[in-house]
């Protein structure tokens, strides 16, 4: 068991989240408001997550994924420079415990602890691996160590220090898991009290962003799928939807999060928009994204596969329609605007106008009345740009009679 003091309750949803501050290599990249609006839409709209029965032994699925990850994270970590103990690129340790927050966490030695509830609210190993990718990186990019030296060069209350070697003699002496837990729990309550005296806080929003950011790399050379990465920060970030984090926060706000993570996964894109298939939530059945190869792109509900519900699909060239589907195609009421000006507000058959609708030209010219088949057909009134009105039948987009 380690020093305690500096555990690293990463993917926490729903606790009082601990704090422990120090300065990161790199800050967490800065989004103005607009983007975090949109990252935040993109959390509100995930496919909600039920609870899964634990089919495998989570211990196992851990260690497989640990497995695989391993070789990237040792070499992450030689490459990290100097470490505070020369076998520390080697010795992380894995444990499962039975508890019903989602959390997983790391020690400044790298004894890394899951709790059972990630294995009921994850989906792969993917998802698995990303979590432990993060934590892993914490220890990688020396976080707790730059902590210990930090709160020493802060002059940190003696609550702090005095609860780290609490932890350290009790783990000397023997004392139990279950007791160390409890100890190095009380001993974190300690250094968050004093964090938040001392204003240090903040520091640990660009840890986490920055541990993000290594765990991604370590699952993408480990062949993971990244698209599983940023689900589980769609996950967590449910937890904090503040656009931004506060100055006592520990992680950064989910939309924060979902910002940097999308910024180091998209490269020059931070929308993702060089990749194609389902970038986010469930597009089988659910709430999900899907960009197609040629830059069309859904947004909305899904069933059985196909676009069903309602959602917002967009074109290359700027046109997008809003609305209703049904069995992968417009059905029902919605939206069509295109960027030069044409605008409909209606009803819809089989993607075609079709019921009652207004039809609003560039020129000036609005059509109100019924279509078929995309025509104007039936009832309906034209209003030219001028004021006029032509008011009576129309047979497939022609006009016939007052
Ligand atoms: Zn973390």
């Amino acid at each position: 068991m380690s020093l305690g003091g500096m555990i690293y309750r990463c993917f926490s949803i729903g606790l009082l989240v601990i704090a422990s501050g120090c300065t990161p290599a790199q800050y967490m990249p800065q989004f103005d408001e607009a983007t975090l609006q949109i990252k935040r839409n993109k959390i509100a709209n995930q496919a909600e997550r039920k609870p899964q029965d634990i089919k495998e032994d989570p211990k196992i699925a851990l260690s497989r994924v640990y497995e695989r990850l391993a070789p990237h994270a040792r070499a992450a970590c030689l490459e990290n420079g100097e470490k505070w103990l020369d076998s520390s690129c080697s010795n992380w340790t894995l444990n499962v415990v039975d508890d019903e927050n989602f959390n997983a966490y790391i020690t400044p030695s790298g004894d890394i602890t899951f709790h059972s509830e990630v294995f009921k609210y994850t989906n792969s190993d993917d998802e698995i691996a990303f979590i432990l990718a993060h934590e892993m990186s914490h220890h990688i990019l020396n976080h707790g160590m730059e902590d210990i030296v930090n709160s020493e060069i802060m002059g940190a209350t003696t609550g702090f220090l005095s609860g780290i070697l609490v932890g350290a003699i009790a783990a000397g002496l023997g004392a139990s898991d279950d007791i160390l837990d409890d100890i190095i729990e009380d001993a974190v309550e300690d250094g968050y009290a004093s964090g938040r005296e001392s204003g240090r806080l903040t520091y640990s929003v660009d840890q986490e962003s920055e541990a993000d950011r290594l765990g991604l790399k370590l699952i993408q050379l480990a062949d993971y799928d990244r698209f599983a990465a940023r689900q589980v920060v769609l996950f967590i970030g449910a937890d904090s939807t503040e656009l931004r984090s506060g100055q006592s926060s520990s992680h950064p706000s989910g939309p924060e999060r979902l910002a940097a993570f999308d910024s180091y996964s998209g490269g020059a894109s931070p929308e993702l928009s060089s990749l194609i298939g389902c970038i986010a939530g469930d597009c089988v059945n659910g709430n999900g994204t899907y960009i197609w190869a040629d830059g069309r792109k859904y947004e909305g509900y899904w069933a059985d596969d196909k676009v069903n519900g309602h959602g917002a699909y967009f074109f290359p060239d700027g046109r997008k329609f809003i609305g209703q589907f049904q069995a992968g195609k417009i059905n029902g009421q919605g939206v069509f605007e295109s960027p030069n000006g044409h605008k409909y507000d209606g009803e819809y058959r089989n993607n075609k106008r079709h019921g009652w609708g207004t039809y609003r030209w560039p020129q000036g010219h609005k059509y109100v009345g019924e279509f078929k088949d995309d025509e104007e057909h039936g009832e309906g009134t034209l209003t030219y740009p001028d004021g006029r009105v032509v008011q009576g039948q129309w047979d497939n987009g022609k006009f016939l009679s007052e």
